[in-house]
């Protein structure tokens, strides 16, 4: 199978329980709850993306084959050990499949992905973020750590704090509103303990 990749950059991984890892970013093209195409906001599925996943015309973007690719991810690595890809998009869990697993593997990789958790993931991740999105049926309800994007109407976290994460995350939206987000994911987090505030730093540090 060839892949479809918009992008792969060498950063600090910026969110969640892994924040401030040194990590290859492995950005596939294409998701499956937006065209990713502004004229089709207002009628997708999840409506709050801030990622560019169309296309094949970033940093390193293009078709690759498993082996190539898992090569392509080692060079950007270069040396040392600790090696983290993150695997993202766009939605991962369309092309991540096990011959690439496998081959990121070989290459001495831990894989971690990000998810919208509305497709089953593949066996062999070792590190799986899931972040539901209002409105979707989420099938992935395991993994370690879940990341809620707040606020978000039409999704209950209630209902979310019983799935089998090792971790519960809220992360404000970056939107227009986003002192508000950040006020009201703060407020939330203060209220239930049981979930803990993730912030995207590697905007706050102007990294991709
Ligand atoms: S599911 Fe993720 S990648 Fe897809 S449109 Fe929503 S935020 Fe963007």
């Amino acid at each position: 199978m060839s892949y479809a990749v918009k992008e792969i950059f060498l950063t600090l991984q910026g969110e969640g329980m892994q924040a401030g890892r040194r990590a290859v970013f492995l950005r596939f093209a294409g998701c499956n709850l937006w065209t990713g195409r502004e004229q089709d906001r207002a009628s997708a599925d999840c409506t709050f993306c801030d990622t560019d996943f169309v296309g094949l015309d970033g940093e390193n973007g293009g078709r690759y084959e498993a082996a190539a690719l898992a090569a392509r991810v080692g060079e950007i690595w270069g040396e040392g050990d600790r090696r983290l890809v993150v695997v993202t998009g766009g939605e991962p869990l369309l092309q991540l499949d096990s011959a690439l697993i496998d081959a990121l593997h070989t290459r001495g990789f831990a894989i971690a992905v990000e998810t919208n958790g509305t497709l089953p993931a593949p066996e062999g991740i070792d590190w799986l973020c899931v972040s539901p999105k209002a409105g979707t049926e989420v099938v992935q309800r395991s993994g370690d750590e879940l990341k809620l994007v707040w606020p978000q109407s039409g999704i209950d976290p209630a209902e979310l704090a019983g799935w089998d994460f090792d971790h519960f995350l809220i992360q404000p939206m970056d939107c227009a509103e986003g002192q508000a987000a950040l006020d009201r994911s703060i407020a939330f987090v203060m209220a239930n303990p049981g979930w803990e505030l993730s912030l995207q730093t590697h905007k706050l540090l102007g990294l991709p």
